[in-house]
């Protein structure tokens, strides 16, 4: 007989993104080329250095501090984790939990909320108008009215690419300092757009600003992220993180890619070329497309049911994100920047389908 989980684990989903052995994949908003080969020789190099037979330094505290350099502040206003995702994961532990909330935006990154769930934090939904952007009075009356411990912002926003204009995030971060809230921002795809929040953060104000060697980085296979923020925020999510949750070699690896900024730059320039082409041409077939600050664009067929051309694009070896069946996403498909040969046949399989 199987036992019986947490009820409400029992009756979740769990988060799903389909992964098909197609010839072109632009699903799941990787960078589609690798970091340069000098840096992984250099992660070669550093891998003899590790001692591993000690457990890795817990504080991380060359990474955190070379990340702070990086990004000018303090190293204790660092919290470097396995992928944005356990920072954020961290982050519903330390100021979630049950008799708590967290807010979101819909149509947004499905993780905010299943993490909250996941921790036990009720979630409390605003919406985002057409364009999705975030209304600040609506927002600001709906921290207002729930006084969410934490409020999750994402920009630019997965899956629309919405970049919030500033003041938009600092409506938001009045409504949460007038009801001892937290307002955090995920910028996973920071480097793509015109503007960060990273500005705002110190250790008087309650806001934190996420990111990920994931995207921007071209490191999705190592899982790193990690935090900007007050150092007290700092403080209570080093309490809740497993002892030495960040190993040696992961460590090593963080601090080579940021020997690489230069190629990472070059790579973030090409990418934000190549999204603006495709938007572009895009833009001449019966899709409505939507502006993005990130690796990644959003379009809604006109004219025609989202899952069957989402099938028609596999059918022809191409994956992009079916989000067709998302609330307030009705038929709309999300399509990751490749490169340039991807994103042409991506193109030439879209125009066939839709002629
Ligand atoms: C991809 C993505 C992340 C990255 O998560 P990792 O765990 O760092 O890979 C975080 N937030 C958003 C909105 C994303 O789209």
């Amino acid at each position: 007989m199987k036992v019986r989980p947490r009820d409400d684990i029992a009756l979740m989903a769990g988060y799903h993104s389909p992964q098909l052995d197609v010839a072109v994949r632009l699903n799941t908003n990787e960078s589609p080329l690798p970091p340069p080969a000098a840096f992984t020789e250099a992660v070669a190099a550093a891998t003899r250095s590790v001692v591993w037979n000690r457990y890795p330094d817990r504080q991380a505290a060359e990474l955190r501090a070379r990340i702070a350099a990086r990004h000018g502040v303090a190293a204790d206003q660092v919290f470097a984790a396995n992928g944005s995702n356990e920072v954020l994961q961290c982050l519903l532990l330390a100021y979630g939990g049950p008799g708590r909330s967290a807010a979101v935006f819909e149509p947004t990154y499905a993780l905010h909320s299943h993490l909250a769930r996941i921790t036990g934090t009720s979630v409390v939904e605003g919406v985002r108008g057409d364009d999705f952007i975030v209304e600040p009075g609506e927002a600001t009356a709906l921290i207002g009215s729930a006084r969410p411990a934490v409020t999750f912002l994402c920009s630019p926003n997965n899956p629309s690419g919405t970049v919030e204009p500033r003041s938009v995030v600092s409506s938001l971060l009045d409504a949460v300092g007038a009801t001892s809230g937290l307002l955090c921002v995920d910028e996973a795809y920071a480097e793509f757009s015109p503007h960060s929040a990273l500005e705002l953060v110190d250790d008087e104000t309650p806001v934190v600003v996420t990111r990920t060697y994931s995207k921007t980085w071209a490191m999705a296979g190592a899982r790193l992220g990690y935090l900007i923020g007050p150092e007290w925020v700092v403080a209570e999510l080093e309490k809740v993180a497993l002892p030495y949750h960040l190993d040696a070699l992961k460590q090593a690896v963080g601090l080579v890619a940021l020997d690489y900024v230069d190629e990472m730059q070059a790579r973030v320039d090409a990418i934000v070329a190549e999204r603006n082409r495709l938007s572009d041409r895009l833009g001449g077939l019966p899709v409505d497309v939507w502006p993005s600050g990130a690796n990644f664009v959003l379009i809604r067929p006109r004219h025609r049911d989202g899952a069957e051309v989402w099938q028609q694009l596999v059918d022809r070896s191409v994956l992009v994100r079916n989000c067709s069946s998302w609330p307030r996403l009705d038929g709309c498909l999300r399509v990751t920047v490749g490169t340039p040969e991807e994103d042409d046949r991506f193109l030439a399989a879209i125009e066939e389908i839709l002629a």
